[in-house]
C-alpha cells in the first residue's frame, strides 16, 4: 500500500508541477516522465536484487529500501531460518552416522535392486567390503557366501543366518549373525553381529559335556561288568576280592572325576580370594610334602619314596589368598611330577621371592617331559599328553586347569617349560600384593629353611 501510495504521490507532485511550468499540456508530458522514472528505478533495482539471489549468498550486504529493501531482507530472513534448520539436521545426521559407526554391530543399507547404499565400518570388516569403493555395487557379487546367496535369493528373512565372515587371521575364522529388515519402497537393511565367542562357548560347553560324559562312561561300563560278574558267576572268595578291588578303583576314578568338576564350578562361580587373608605356608607345605612322599612310596614295593624329592620355602612367608586353593594348586603340580617321572627321578619343590616382592612356586623334574605342540593346550579340560599314564595313575585331566584357575584368580600366572626327554618345570607366580612378611628383614633376605631329599 506505501508504495502505492508513494507511486501516487510522485505522479501527483510531477503533475502539479507539470501544469505550474507548461499548464494543461505539462500534466501529461510530467507524469509519463515520472511514471518513467519509476518504472526505470524499479528495473534498476530488481535487477540488482536478481543478481544478489543469483549469486546465491542472500547474506551478502545490498543497499536497497522500501519495498526492494523489505523483500530483500524477507528472503535473506527465509534464508538463514532454512539455513538453520538445514545445519541442525546435518549435525543430526552426522551424530545419527556416527552412533551406527560406533554400533559394534555392522549395518548396510541396500537399495530396492540390492546394491549397497551405505554401509558402516562393522559390516564393511564383517563382509570383507570397501564402504566407498563398494558403495553402488551388487551385494551378492561381493558376498560371495553360498548361505548368504541362497538366503537373498530366497526373499524370505523372518531369521538370521550364520555365516563364515571375513577374518584378520587364518587361525581363527569370525562366525557371523546376519538378517535383513525389508523397509521402505522394497529397501533392505542389512545387520551383521560377530558370534564367534558365543559361538566358541557354546563349541566349548559341548566339548565339556562330551568330555564329561565320556569319562565317567568308561569307569562306569567297567562297573557295571563287574557287577554282572559277579551277580551271574558263582566265584572263589579271591577272586570275589580281586574284582571288589577293581571295582573300587572305578569308584575312586569317578570320585575324583566329579570332585575335580565340582572343585571347577565352585572356582568359576565364586569371587576371588581377599588379599587381607593371609596364611603362613608352612603346615600345607609340610602336607603337601608327605603326601608326595607317600605317592612316590606307593610306586615302589619298600615303603620308601622312588624319587629324589627337595623341598624348599622361605620362612616365614605369608601368602595372601585361599589356603585350600593354593594346596589344591600346589600338589596338583607336586602330584603330577610324582606321577610324570619315571623311578629314581629328581622333582625340586621350590617358593622363593623375586626382587620385586613376587612369590615364585616352581617344581621341575627330569621325567618324560612334555612336547612342545602340547604345551599350549595343556590347561584345557581334559586335555592330556599320555592317556594311558593318567588313567594309570588316577588322573582326571583336569588338574592343570584346575590349578591355572585357581592362580588366575589369586592375579598370578601360570608358566610351563618342557622338553621331551629332559624333563619340565611349572611355575605359579603370585604378585607382590599377595605376598606378606612379618618383619621388613624377611622380606629382604628370605631364608631357605628346608632342604630335603
Ligand atoms: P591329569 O589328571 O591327566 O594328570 P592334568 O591336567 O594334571 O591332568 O595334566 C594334564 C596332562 O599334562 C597330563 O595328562 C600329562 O600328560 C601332562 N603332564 C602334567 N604334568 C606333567 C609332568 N610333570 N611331566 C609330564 N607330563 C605332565
Amino acid at each position: 500500500m506505501t508504495r502505492l501510495f508513494f507511486a501516487l504521490f510522485v505522479l501527483l507532485v510531477a503533475a502539479a508541477g507539470g501544469y505550474w511550468l507548461f499548464g494543461m499540456s505539462g500534466i501529461l508530458w510530467a507524469t509519463n516522465t515520472a511514471l518513467l522514472a519509476l518504472l526505470v528505478r524499479d528495473y534498476f533495482w530488481g535487477h540488482k536484487l536478481e543478481v544478489w539471489l543469483r549469486k546465491g549468498e542472500p547474506l551478502a550486504v545490498i543497499e536497497l529500501s522500501g519495498f526492494w529493501g523489505e523483500l530483500v531482507d524477507r528472503v535473506r530472513r527465509g534464508f538463514k531460518s532454512r539455513t538453520l534448520l538445514a545445519e541442525q539436521h546435518q549435525s543430526r545426521l552426522k551424530e545419527f552416522m556416527s552412533s551406527i559407526q560406533a554400533s559394534p554391530n555392522g549395518v548396510l543399507l541396500l537399495d530396492d535392486e540390492g546394491r549397497i547404499e551405505w554401509c558402516n565400518q562393522t559390516a564393511a570388516v564383517h563382509l570383507g567390503l570397501d564402504d566407498k569403493r563398494d558403495a553402488g555395487q551388487h551385494i551378492v557379487n561381493l558376498v560371495r557366501d553360498p548361505v548368504f546367496t541362497r538366503y537373498m535369493a530366497q526373499g524370505d528373512f523372518k531369521n538370521e543366518v550364520f555365516m563364515e565372515g571375513r577374518s584378520n587371521s587364518l587361525s581363527q575364522l569370525r562366525k557371523l549373525q546376519v538378517q535383513l529388515h525389508p523397509y521402505g519402497d522394497n529397501k533392505k537393511l542389512v545387520l551383521t553381529s560377530d558370534v564367534t565367542a558365543r559361538a566358541q562357548a557354546d563349541q566349548m560347553r559341548r566339548d565339556f559335556v562330551a568330555n564329561v560324559s565320556h569319562e565317567i562312561r568308561t569307569p562306569l561300563t567297567v562297573l557295571a561288568g563287574f557287577v554282572e560278574t559277579l551277580q551271574s558267576l558263582p566265584l572263589k572268595r579271591v577272586e570275589r576280592e580281586k574284582y571288589l578291588d577293581l571295582m573300587a578303583v572305578q569308584a575312586t576314578r569317578m570320585q575324583g572325576l566329579v570332585s575335580d568338576l565340582l572343585t571347577l564350578s565352585q572356582l568359576e562361580g565364586s569371587p576371588p580370594p581377599p588379599v587381607t587373608e593371609a596364611f603362613d605356608l608352612k603346615a600345607l607345605m609340610s602336607q603337601v610334602k608327605s603326601d608326595a612322599m607317600a605317592l612316590s612310596a606307593l610306586q615302589g614295593s619298600d615303603g620308601q619314596a622312588v624319587h629324589a624329592l627337595s623341598f624348599a620355602w622361605p620362612e616365614p612367608l605369608l601368602i595372601c589368598g585361599s589356603r585350600a586353593e593354593i594346596h589344591s594348586a600346589v600338589s596338583n603340580l607336586v602330584n603330577n611330577a610324582v606321577r610324570y617321572t619315571p623311578v629314581g627321578g629328581t622333582i625340586d619343590v621350590l617358593w622363593k621371592i623375586s626382587p620385586e616382592g613376587q612369590a615364585l612356586f616352581s617344581v621341575t623334574d627330569n621325567g618324560m617331559g612334555i612336547g612342545a605342540e602340547h604345551l599350549p593346550r595343556l590347561s584345557e579340560r581334559f586335555y592330556r599328553v599320555d592317556r594311558s599314564r593318567s588313567r594309570e595313575s588316577g588322573g582326571t585331566g583336569l588338574g592343570l586347569a584346575i590349578t591355572k584357575h585357581i592362580v588366575l584368580r589369586h592375579g598370578g600366572s601360570f608358566q610351563v617349560q618342557s622338553e621331551v626327554g629332559v624333563g619340565s618345570c611349572f611355575s605359579l607366580l603370585f604378585p607382590p600384593s599377595r605376598v606378606k612378611f612379618e618383619t621388613q628383614e624377611a622380606y629382604l633376605m628370605p631364608v631357605l629353611s628346608e632342604i630335603t631329599a
